[in-house]
């Protein structure tokens, strides 16, 4: 059975990752979410084993002392990271595993496991994505605007990235992230087996 992709997905604070996530796990019947571990408070109608780990920042700093992370990242005060372990096993059963993380640890995952698929979801324009995060209504001005400033460093980031992908409608966004996925199963260096059987 061949490994799974390791496919990681990031972008700016209202973007609408979230939704693209979600949408992109209800169409990829092979993929996996992987459940990061964080120190931030948990949030109504959030799962703890499920959205992510809830966990203390002792039992974190533990993580990182054990190497038991993928990659790890503070994030507005917070820390937050990938367990290993559960991404191994789920590559080795088959299956895509999708990582939701911001641009810190995903470029870290690239530099540890340079066969990771790295996408950066981008809002169709600054305008736009200023205009998502003050229609949501719960923020007030200044924090919009941080969270602007944080965007454009992160998209001077995305350079890096494999792959930018603009999120017109989430309907759109998730057909090219699925298009990536299945063309990144033909590529040369995923094909060890057609290149061995014409040594
Ligand atoms: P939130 O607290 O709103 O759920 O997430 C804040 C940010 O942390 C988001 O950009 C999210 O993608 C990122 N994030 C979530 N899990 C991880 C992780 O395991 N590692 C890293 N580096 N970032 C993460």
């Amino acid at each position: 059975m061949k490994t799974g992709k390791l496919i990681v997905i990031s972008g700016p604070s209202g973007v609408g990752k979230g939704t693209v996530v979600k949408e992109l796990m209800r169409r990829h019947d092979k993929a996996r979410f992987s459940v990061s571990a964080t120190t931030r408070e948990i949030r109504p109608g959030e799962v703890d084993g499920v959205n992510y780990y809830f966990i203390s920042r002792e039992r974190f700093e533990q993580l990182i002392a054990e190497d038991a992370l993928l990659e790890h990242a503070v994030y507005v005060g917070n820390y937050y990271g990938t367990p290993e372990a559960k991404v191994n096993e789920q590559l080795a059963a088959g299956y895509d595993v999708i990582l939701e993380i911001e641009v810190q640890g995903a470029l870290q995952v690239k530099k540890r496991r340079p066969d990771a698929v790295l996408i950066f979801i981008t809002a169709p324009s600054f305008e736009e994505l200023a205009r998502r995060l003050r229609g949501r209504g719960d923020t007030a001005e200044d924090k919009v605007l941080a969270r602007l400033e944080t965007a454009r460093w992160e998209c001077q980031l995305a350079k890096d990235y494999d792959y930018i992908v603009v999120n017109d409608t989430v309907d759109a966004v998730t057909e090219r992230i699925l298009t990536i996925i299945a063309a990144e199963d033909y590529r040369a260096d995923r094909c060890e087996e057609v290149i061995k059987e014409a040594d």
